[in-house]
């Protein structure tokens, strides 16, 4: 049965010197069916010695048939499968099991990997017993079954779905984290062109519902809508899709993506809420300035006592504008991470004395600073100024009942602690974890104080940037301590 090329182990087995002989007389039939079947096969002796393969199996492996014939199988299969072939073998040849079948990875000639469904069968021919195999190769249902769980955590990971809607059958197909995309933890299960369209907000509902009647046509679907979930949040979503045409050639179904856009319309609103803050806080000194110089111009032949207030006032309005200009132009350098720190040694009481000439001047607040006086440290003067000025303008703005505002420098380990410490009216505790982030204004619906909400993010990179510590211990009524450390 084995055929003409009888080049193997076994022939040159004295052993079995016979066997030649016993497959030249096998039939024809099934000689050119072994060599015209797509199912990979193979003929083994008791030996476990390849025999004979058919061409679908030197195709699988990549080998010649001269090079595999006189092998083992087991040469070919990956490590991790071969114990359990074996014992496999060893029942059928020697404890006279009929067959056996297995999965298993076999290592190709170009060291790719083939994943086969095994079935080995026993057989006799004059009273010698040979093993007849399929190799039934199923590597493109484990590549499928890989790519498709690649894709599915792609989906999740990009917070997206695809989805399928055959509208003539009204039939919703759609991939894993479809449900979750619409809030749901439970899948809903039911899904369809109903069940979707009443995720939607009413108007969103009215507007996709009207989009999706264009699919008798051909349809481009681009659709963003709020969508309410079942914990009663809402979401934005979006959904893009095309319409497929069946065989005869109409629109049969429509294919697309949906993903959620939470995240990005929370952020484009935060931006515009931003964008409205900014020019609110430009606009007044800005305001102010311009009323100053317009009285400037009037009194500019025949000067009078009122020009030092309005220059003074002047100036303020300036150095305001400057002030909200800077911290913009801070965040947007620390946003590209182009923000590099200019060290030097400098006495850490000193650069605290110096800080703020503005809030002495002005005669309402009163500085008290204390500490160790020869404390040195390598870092960004100007910058760790910045955050002092930042701490001290706040202590003024948001503790103005309060005269005193304490400066403390300590060494701590190896560490020097500067607290700024006000008696205002304190922080609420669910607010402080939020303090330092960006754009964060504890008082955004009192609207009594104005701000960005950046002078703490911008405090908190420039000590993070130093490999510093930022905090703030604070009490409802009592007052506020915001700190920082630097090491030594
Ligand atoms: P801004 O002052 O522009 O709002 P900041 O980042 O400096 O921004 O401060 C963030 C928020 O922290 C402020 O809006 C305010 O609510 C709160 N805050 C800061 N310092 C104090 C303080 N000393 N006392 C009470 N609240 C403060």
């Amino acid at each position: 049965m084995i055929g003409k090329n009888e080049k193997s182990h076994a022939m040159s087995d004295k052993s079995a010197p016979d066997f030649k002989n016993k497959f030249h007389e096998c039939n024809d039939r099934f000689h050119s069916i072994f060599n015209l079947t797509s199912a990979a096969s193979k003929i083994i002796d008791g030996d476990l010695t390849i025999l004979k393969v058919n061409p679908a199996l030197t195709e699988l492996l990549g080998y010649t048939a001269e090079e595999v014939e006189g092998t083992k199988i087991m040469d070919y299969a990956c490590k991790e499968y071969k114990n359990y072939w074996h014992q496999l073998q060893e029942a059928m040849w020697q404890k006279g099991q009929p067959f056996f079948k297995l999965d298993a990875c076999i290592i190709k000639k170009d060291k790719s990997l083939a994943w086969v469904h095994v079935t080995t069968i026993l057989f006799k021919e004059d009273d010698v017993s040979y093993g007849f195999t399929i190799l039934d190769d199923y590597t493109y249902r484990v590549n499928f079954d890989e790519s498709e769980k690649r894709l599915n955590m792609a989906l999740q990971y990009s917070k997206m779905a695809v989805w399928e809607l055959n509208f003539e059958k009204n039939l919703f197909i759609y991939s894993e984290g479809f449900d979750q995309i619409f809030g749901y933890q439970i899948p809903l299960n039911d899904w369809n062109k109903e069940t979707l369209l009443n995720q939607f907000m009413t108007e969103d509902k009215k507007r996709l519902r009207d989009l999706l009647s264009g699919v008798k046509n051909d349809l481009n679907l681009d659709f963003q809508g709020m969508v309410k979930t079942p914990d009663g949040s809402i979401k934005w979503v979006h959904l893009q899709g095309r319409t497929e045409k069946g065989a005869d050639g109409k629109p049969e179904r429509i294919l697309g993506t949906i993903y959620d856009i939470t995240k990005e319309k929370l952020a484009e609103r935060h931006k515009d809420d931003f964008i409205s803050i900014a020019s609110h806080e430009l606009k007044t000194p800005i305001t102010a300035l311009k009323a100053s110089l317009q009285l400037l111009n009037k009194i500019k032949q025949s000067p009078n006592e009122k020009l030092p207030g309005l220059i003074e006032q002047a100036n303020k309005s300036m150095i305001k504008v400057s002030v909200l200009v800077e911290d913009l132009l801070n965040v947007s350098k620390m946003n590209e991470g182009q923000f590099q720190l200019k060290k030097t040694w400098f006495n850490v009481l000193k650069v605290i004395e110096d800080c703020c000439p503005h809030v002495n001047a002005d005669g309402l607040f009163n500085i008290i600073t204390a500490g160790s006086a020869e404390t040195e440290v390598f870092a960004d003067a100007e910058r760790i100024q910045r955050v002092l000025i930042n701490f001290v303008n706040n202590a003024m703005k948001y503790a103005s009942d309060s005269r005193d505002i304490h400066i403390t420098v300590q060494k701590i380990d190896n560490n020097v602690k500067v607290s700024v410490i006000d008696y205002g009216r304190g922080i609420p505790t669910e607010k402080i974890p939020y303090l330092f982030d960006r754009y964060y204004r504890a008082d955004l619906n009192g609207g009594q104080y104005s701000g960005l909400g950046l002078g703490l993010y911008i405090s908190a990179e420039i000590i993070k940037k130093h490999h510093g510590e930022i905090g703030v211990n604070s009490e409802v009524g009592k007052g506020s301590e915001f700190w920082f450390t630097l090491p030594l």
